[in-house]
């Protein structure tokens, strides 16, 4: 796997922006965050990466965040069929935001931000938080 430029935040911001046409991806109004598909806790480099990116309104930001919007939809929004995963994180399983490992039965496993402060408000807000206890 061919690794992709690690960029700068302006750069990400802006490369971001410009591939999706400043709209979400997912509703299409004007886009105001570049959201970081995979976290960017979970990179040791940060995460700045245009295929780790989309644009997205502040709406459909929030539901990124509490995993409601999965991943998988993101990219396939943005067109990008090539991600790149972080260290740690393997090919053809699938993870939410935060770098949980959601399994086909719905229930998730616990990844290694699980019990980080912002992750677990998020998912508690969410609702999911029962989904790890299985
Ligand atoms: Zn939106």
């Amino acid at each position: 796997m061919c690794k992709e430029k690690l960029l700068s935040r302006e750069e990400f911001n802006e490369q971001v922006f410009k591939r999706d046409n400043h709209k979400c991806v997912m509703c299409g109004e004007p886009a105001v965050d570049a959201h970081h598909i995979l976290d960017r806790k979970l990179f040791k480099d940060g995460g700045y990466y245009l295929s780790n990116g989309s644009s997205v309104c502040s709406d459909c930001h929030y539901k990124c965040e509490k995993t409601t919007i999965s991943v998988e939809d993101v990219r396939e929004a943005c067109g990008i069929t090539e991600p790149i995963l972080p260290e740690g994180l393997q090919e053809g399983v699938v993870y939410d935001k935060w770098g949980n490992e959601v399994l086909e039965n719905g229930f998730r496993n616990k990844g290694v931000l699980f019990n980080d402060d912002g992750v677990q408000k998020i998912l508690k807000k969410a609702g999911l938080i029962y989904l790890f206890f299985h």
